[in-house]
């Protein structure tokens, strides 16, 4: 007997569990489903147990560094990694934990455990049961790429979700890929007491940023400590008795980095190839993403995809947003689109990079006008009575509207002190807004309209 619905929603990523409430909350009936563990990516594997790993990581940091601030510790600092592991599975049991009490707590939505797939576009079947209902959410989010590198089936590597029951310290991590993930992870086992080289093809780390931020982020991992190798050719692995060996060219010295453990941080790949979207007529581009139009709708009419999943953005953010996105447009007569988000990310480094809007040679490829406001943080007060004054502030404006087009903040405190340029930028008000703020003193944030009341032409 097929059980109907009048929404399912297939997976419990950032998009899925507010959105399932909210169509609850409107008096339909909604079936959410989730083959593993409740909240998905950022709950369980991403964002808050990275961000609470590199919270004990920057403890340990700050403790070697005390004797700088005037403070003695008595014998050396040491990092327990079973506690480590133990404090962030305590936080991330937290969060999983509250997603599924409000799932199921919250009336007319039935939780359902298990894999969805498309039987029809209006019938996904779980195990042996078969749901069907007229609205279906998909919010399934992704996984790690494992890239096709020579040697790999003959080794254990590691990748961002493994890492998650790793309770020791690795005697040389070798990180493969230096972008996001991977450089998050490397500066915090280099800080756990980690030997941690980091591996990328590219000429630069974070390839897609600016050339000036992608070297300062390289300066700052490698005065934590961490090698680089750019520019990696021919790679390939095997195993060297107990050692990883990574071959990192074909003809150049060193042509190997051997290591005790390899973890792969490449990009990650969208859950789509297991959902049966075939037998539904959902279409998906050549790299699995779903494709969707400005209010997230699929080609089928009636299913809609969220999250990760529709290539439109790759964060929890981005996923949240969405969900905001397609209960405007549903629930709520509010036409919402997604082109009218800008980019807004951060890489959680210490200290982090926090970005907004066009980079620097996207401003300069798009033909305006274009101003630029710059402070290196040795000018910023609250850097130096932190004594962390790697990192710079740099923000874009249009010559010719006001308009803030973009903003590169590297420095303690970026990933909030952004926030004040993301707000004028979703206004619409011109760079003045800010220009003319008071802000607080002895903050990061007092700098900025201090920086835009300093603006030269972009060379
Ligand atoms: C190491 C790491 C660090 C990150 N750090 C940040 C950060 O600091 N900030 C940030 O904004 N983003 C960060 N991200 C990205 C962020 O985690 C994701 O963008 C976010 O989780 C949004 O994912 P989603 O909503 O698309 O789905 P997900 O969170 O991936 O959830 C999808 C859910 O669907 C379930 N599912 C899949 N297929 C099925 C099926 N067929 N049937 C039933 N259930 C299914 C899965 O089990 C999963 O629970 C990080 C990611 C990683 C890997």
């Amino acid at each position: 007997m097929i059980e109907s619905f009048d929404a399912i929603v297939i997976g419990t990523g950032q998009a899925g569990p507010p959105l399932a409430v909210r169509l609850a909350q409107s008096g339909r009936r909604t079936a959410i489903l989730e083959r593993n563990r409740f909240g998905g990516t950022c709950v369980n594997t991403g964002c808050i147990p990275t961000k609470t790993l590199i919270a004990s990581a920057r403890a340990a940091y700050v403790a070697r560094r005390a004797a700088d601030f005037g403070v003695d510790i008595d014998g050396a600092i040491r990092v327990d990694m079973p506690r480590v592991k133990a404090r962030k599975d305590d936080v991330v049991a937290q969060s999983t934990g509250g997603v599924e009490k409000w799932l199921r707590g919250t009336p007319n939505v039935t939780v359902i455990e298990g894999h969805g797939r498309f039987e029809s576009a209006q019938v996904v079947r779980v195990a042996d049961r078969q749901l069907t209902a007229p609205q279906i959410f998909l919010n399934t989010g992704g996984r790690p790429t494992v890239p096709p590198i020579d040697g790999l089936g003959q080794i254990d590597y590691l990748t961002s979700s493994s890492m998650m029951h790793v309770d020791f310290l690795p005697e040389h991590l070798i990180v493969i890929g230096g972008s996001y993930i991977g450089l998050e992870f490397a500066q915090m086992y280099r800080r756990f007491g980690s030997r941690v080289t980091v591996i990328e093809m590219a000429p630069r780390l974070i390839a897609r940023e600016d050339e000036e931020v992608s070297r300062a982020v390289q300066t700052i991992v490698e005065n934590d400590g961490v090698s680089v190798r750019l520019n990696a050719k021919c790679i390939a692995a095997e195993r060297r008795g107990k050692q990883i060996s990574v071959r990192v060219s074909c003809d150049e010295e060193p042509r190997a980095i051997v290591g005790s453990h390899l973890l792969l941080a490449v990009g990650r790949v969208p859950n789509t190839g297991d959902l049966g979207l075939d037998r539904a007529g959902v279409e998906t581009d050549p790299h699995g993403y779903v494709k969707v139009d400005d209010q997230l709708a699929t080609n089928v009419p009636g299913i809609w995809a969220l999250g990760d999943i529709n290539g439109r953005g790759a964060f929890t953010h981005t996923s949240y947003n969405d969900y905001e996105i397609v209960a405007a447009n549903l629930l709520d007569h509010d036409t919402r689109r997604v082109s009218d988000r800008f980019p807004v990310y951060a890489l959680f480094t210490d200290p982090p990079l926090a970005r907004a809007g066009m980079t620097e040679s996207e401003a300069r490829a798009s033909g305006r006008s274009v101003l630029v406001g710059r402070r290196p943080m040795t000018r910023v007060g609250r850097a130096r009575e932190r004594s962390e004054t790697q990192g710079f502030m740099n923000v874009l404006v249009d010559g010719e509207s006001s308009r803030i087009l973009g903003a590169a903040l590297l420095g303690i405190e970026a990933d909030e002190a952004i926030h004040c340029i993301v707000d004028v930028m979703n206004a619409g008000a011109p760079y003045t807004a800010i220009r003319r703020a008071v802000h607080i003193h002895p903050t990061v944030s007092e700098l900025i309209p201090t920086l835009l009341g300093e603006l030269q032409p972009l060379a």
